[in-house]
């Protein structure tokens, strides 16, 4: 549901001006960005902003010129417990309130984001440097997380009615309590939308951690929970590193729940942090996820598709389609017409409205991408096109898009998460072979099958191991439908009521009819 959706095209006129120059969108940003060089981005706690003065801090930087782009606080574990403690006091107030009135309030929140898309587009492309074109999608993206979720609050307690001829089981849903939300760089504020919405419409209050290399969106959302009425303590925001407020985030007594979106390492490590306090964690992670392209698939489409689903948001998403299984029959022609139409990706500033591809996150992020480069190569890949840093688009984060042909499923370049605009193709003959090849993998997210053939897409779709398979498509989102992965790739699903299930404990209440006998003990005379 992310790019190009047409539903958005409406709000998309009315909210951000169309048309714009890379000079205006430019102009606009800076204005928007102004605020975060005079003074570091502290964190929001009950309701309020930290002081920031005195804190230690760090540099956030732009991907496309890797300048400062402010500072950052780097928060301490007493501002993780300030902050915990805030979300717990607010707890019982917000839990309490009619699903109604948290619908009402959850709508307005979306209004306020529809307000401000322009802004949020903006400063999330210069932040995490996704091209503005996927970064309006994703802004309004947001306001529709909220609308939903808010649409679902009055019915999220609802449980279910369970009869038996001498009782009937109902089950009654609650909120858990005050949760921990811990987001990643890659689309960060239509990600953090996407996990805190259902858990303020179940009635949690939250702490967010964003990720520390794309923490201005959070600002914005904290701000837009202050506008919206949000109830101090219900909202709270701390920033700082993984390691230190991440981890005490985890290990709080007060947090009931974790829901981290992040890498497989991030996800064990958290496993661990709220082993003592019995957390109820839920995983969103990495993913190795293969399209697959039979002989009989409708060509076009699939060649749309597979090179939108690896190159749109530069590579770095989560279900981005990085092993290519191409029927031999028709591999090579396949592989020339990808080939052609990865030479003609834009590759440029994240706020240039023709940009496709945009830099990299971070230098770190970079060297990583660049490691794989060269290690495809070591492996015996060949580099079809891309392959080397994109040096002449300045000090940014740039890297060519690319694609690696002659590969096989054992090289590095098809096992690892590289997150980056890299695609990996591989021949393959049989059905058989290629669910074989498919599978043939440490993660679980997402898998994509392309094919005319009704019966074999849906013997594919049984068994690749995968949460989320698409046949004859893109990655589509539909909100209802559950969000997550198997094997290495998680643990949970978001979406519609699974999102409730993490958020909200169930109860069973089990009354008699009174028609049963109740065995007697004692009763011997
Ligand atoms: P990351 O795991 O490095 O960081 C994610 C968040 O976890 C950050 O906020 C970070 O500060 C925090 N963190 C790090 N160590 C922590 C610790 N010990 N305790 C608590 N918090 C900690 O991931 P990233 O590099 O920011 O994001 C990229 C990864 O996210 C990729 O692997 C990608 O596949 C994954 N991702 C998954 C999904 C999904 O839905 N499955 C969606 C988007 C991204």
């Amino acid at each position: 549901m992310l790019p190009n959706n047409p539903a958005f095209a409406p709000v998309l006129e009315l909210t951000m001006p169309s048309n714009t120059t890379y000079a205006d969108n430019k102009a606009r940003a800076a204005g928007y960005l102004s605020r975060f060089s005079l003074k570091p981005a502290g964190h929001f706690i009950n309701g309020k902003w930290d002081p920031s003065e005195g804190q230690e801090t760090f540099s956030n930087l732009d991907p496309a010129t890797n300048q400062s782009l402010g500072e950052i606080v780097a928060g301490t574990e007493a501002d993780m417990d300030r902050a915990c403690e805030a979300a717990a006091n607010a707890f019982p107030e917000w839990a309490a309130m009619p699903g109604a009135a948290r619908k009402k309030s959850l709508h307005h929140f979306a209004d306020l984001i529809e307000r401000r898309a322009d802004e949020i587009a903006l400063i999330e492309s210069s932040d995490c440097g996704q091209a503005i074109r996927f970064m309006k999608q994703a802004a309004l993206r947001g306001a529709a997380n909220f609308r939903f979720f808010a649409d679902k609050a009055p019915e999220a307690r609802n449980g279910q009615s369970l009869f038996q001829p001498d009782h009937t089981n109902f089950t009654l849903r609650s909120p858990i309590g005050p949760v921990g939300i811990i987001t990643p760089w890659n689309t960060p504020f239509m990600l953090a939308t996407w996990k805190i919405a259902p858990a303020l419409a179940a009635g949690c209050t939250v702490v967010h951690k964003p990720a520390e290399l794309s923490p201005l969106s959070a600002q914005l959302l904290a701000e837009i929970s202050a506008e919206a009425g949000i109830p101090p303590g219900v909202w709270n925001t701390v920033q700082g590193y993984g390691e230190t407020v991440g981890r005490r985030l985890c290990e709080h007594p007060a947090i009931k729940a974790v829901a981290l979106v992040g890498e497989t390492r991030t996800g064990s490590q958290i496993l661990r942090q709220g082993a003592d306090t019995i957390k109820r964690v839920h995983l969103e992670l990495g993913g190795k996820n293969p399209v697959i392209v039979f002989n009989d698939a409708d060509y076009d489409r699939a060649l749309d598709a597979v090179i939108f689903m690896i190159y749109s948001l530069n590579g770095q998403r989560c279900t981005s389609s990085s092993r290519l299984f191409i029927h031999n029959d028709i591999r090579e022609q396949f592989l020339q017409d990808v080939r052609k139409r990865v030479e003609t990706l834009v590759v440029g500033p994240p706020l240039d409205p023709a940009t496709e591809v945009g830099p990299l996150i971070h230098e770190g992020h970079l060297k990583k991408v660049m490691h794989y480069l060269n290690a495809a190569v070591e492996d015996g890949a060949t580099v079809a096109a891309g392959g080397n840093r994109r040096e002449d688009l300045g000090p940014g984060n740039y890297v060519s898009p690319t694609l690696f042909i002659d590969a096989n499923n054992k090289m590095r370049v098809a096992r690892e998460e590289i997150f980056g605009p890299v695609l990996t193709a591989i021949g393959f003959d049989t059905e058989e072979e290629v669910i074989g090849l498919a599978n043939d993998t440490d993660f679980g997210l997402a898998g994509y099958i392309w094919t005319k053939d009704t019966g074999r897409a849906m013997r594919l779709a049984q068994r690749i191991e995968a949460g989320m398979l698409w046949v004859n498509s893109e990655n589509n989102r539909n909100l209802p439908s559950p969000f997550g992965g198997m094997k290495m790739s998680g643990m949970g699903r978001d979406g519609g009521d699974y999102s409730f299930d993490f958020y909200m404990e169930t109860k069973n209440v089990c009354v008699a009819h009174d028609t049963h006998s109740i065995p007697v003990l004692g009763h011997h005379n």
